[in-house]
């Protein structure tokens, strides 16, 4: 099967690709064994001296990587820029503080020396999803490339320019041929890779079907594993918080992407003393966003990326309708012979026993909830197969330390809404997934930390 860029707002083909056949695929295993071999050889300072290059090519190319993303899976031109941007970010991030994460730490024992080293693993696979093209990829490149392990990238299929243009960039920086390779593949054949011996360790973002085939592909190996999943995140509103900022906020955490985030806010759990002026004021800010052709600045929504996610998105709202939950705006189909515009959507009082409560909604669709208490906030929060953010808004220091204790999640962000910063631990909880990605931990995940003892 051809793997083909389609513009989703248009929906015309951009490219397409032929997959690898079987003996490009093994030469490129075979590139990047052998390239991890001569790679642990690289000094670290030229190894950061590459990505530092890496970085200035991105800051310099910004316009055109964020054109090929808005056009590769539709995202708002801004958001793209700024997405490239903080790839450059990282890239600098690590190739500052590489150093400090991997010198050994010591820890006194009854030894004359013992301290733990931080070794690659080798050669890691990185299967990656479409929504943020440029950021999920960089996160993990970033640290890989200066742990000294190097990557090869599956993609997400429609996203295939995106791929083999973040190894050209590799290679301009400077690296050496192999330490970083797109592997233009169906998700059929991962499994293939997996397999093989010469792969390490695996690191996936995306759906949760995606992430347990893989763990579980990879748990047979005893391959090491980061999964990074899906998440319904809530956004809880309580009567001290700023409500300006709050409302402001909310919206654009829920259409962050088209609404496409694992990040975003999915859940609007507000007090019943701001409820009905939140949800006014919530619902025509949602209305009043721009939802149009991604590649105009002016523009706050675009397509979602393929038209099997519109469908998906189609399906739940009906979903939540079938199950009772009241319509406040948006739900349907915009521009349909266009591209795969959906309306933002507000909805209000879907039951939590409805199946659909319990689904990530990938799309620009926010639930609203009301609760009485700072206890059924809690609860309802919690009330997820998923543990990735969660953002709380007030000003009351108890409620805050009860959010911070008591939030299942693998971040909790008061008064401000969840967000990934290379400097601090991402990652989640429960179905959300297992394992760090970002600062010195998400570092550490694909290196042996080896313990010496010098007796
Ligand atoms: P997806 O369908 O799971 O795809 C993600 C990647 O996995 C793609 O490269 C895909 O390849 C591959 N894949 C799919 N099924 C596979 C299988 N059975 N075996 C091996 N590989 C497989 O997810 P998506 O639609 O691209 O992304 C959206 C999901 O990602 C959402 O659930 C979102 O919340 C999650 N996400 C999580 C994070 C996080 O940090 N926690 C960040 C971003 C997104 P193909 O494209 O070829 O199918």
């Amino acid at each position: 099967m051809p793997i083909l860029s389609i513009n989703p707002s248009t929906g015309k083909t951009l490219r397409h690709f032929d997959a690898l056949p079987p003996e490009q695929l093994e030469a490129k295993l075979a590139l990047a064994a052998s390239a991890w071999k001569a790679y642990q050889e690289v000094p670290l300072e030229h190894r950061a001296l590459c990505m530092r290059k890496l970085a200035s090519l991105i800051e310099d190319e910004t316009e055109e990587l964020a054109r090929l993303m808005t056009l590769e899976m539709g995202k708002p031109i801004r958001a793209a820029r700024a997405e490239a941007q903080k790839c450059a970010t990282a890239c600098r991030f690590y190739a500052e503080n590489a150093a400090k994460f991997l010198t050994s730490e010591a820890v006194p024992t009854e030894a004359s020396s013992s301290y733990v080293r931080f070794d690659p693993l080798g050669v890691i696979l990185a299967v990656m999803p479409w929504n943020f093209p440029l950021w999920q990829v960089f996160r993990f490149l970033a640290p890989a490339l200066m742990a000294g392990n190097v990557g090869l990238l599956k993609h997400a299929s429609n996203v295939p320019q995106c791929a083999l243009t973040i190894e050209a960039l590799t290679r301009r920086a400077g690296f050496p041929r192999g330490v970083f390779q797109a592997l233009l593949i169906e998700s059929s054949d991962v499994a293939k890779v997996i397999d093989d011996p010469r792969v390490a360790a695996i690191t996936l973002t995306g759906s949760n079907p995606a992430g347990s085939a893989v763990a579980a592909q990879a748990g047979k190996l005893i391959k090491k594993t980061v999964l990074e999943l899906g998440g319904s995140d809530p956004f809880i509103v309580m009567p001290s918080a700023d409500l300006n900022v709050a409302i402001d906020t909310a919206i654009k955490a829920r259409t962050i992407n088209n609404g496409q985030s694992c990040i975003a806010a999915k859940r609007f759990i507000v007090h019943e003393s701001i409820y009905n002026e939140f949800q006014e004021r919530f619902s025509v800010g949602m209305d009043n966003l721009k939802v149009g052709d991604p590649l105009l600045d002016e523009t706050d929504v675009g397509p979602l990326a393929t038209s099997k996610g519109l469908e998906e998105v189609q399906a739940q709202v009906q979903a939540c309708i079938d199950a009772g939950a009241l319509l406040i705006t948006g739900g349907e189909r915009m521009m349909v012979d266009q591209g795969n515009y959906f309306e933002p959507t507000v909805i209000a009082g879907l039951s939590r026993t409805a199946p659909v409560y319990r689904e990530e909604i990938f799309g620009p669709v926010a639930l609203l909830f009301r609760v009485h208490s700072l206890d059924e906030a809690i609860e309802v929060a919690n009330d997820t197969p998923f543990g990735l953010g969660a953002s709380a808004w007030t000003h009351d220091p108890v409620e805050q330390q009860r959010f911070v204790a008591d939030l299942q999640a693998g971040s909790v962000f008061i008064n401000a809404m969840v967000a990934s910063d290379p400097r601090l631990p991402f990652g989640g909880v429960k179905q959300s997934g297992f394992g760090r990605e970002l600062s010195a931990v998400g570092m550490h995940e694909f290196m042996n930390r080896k313990t010496v003892v010098v007796a």
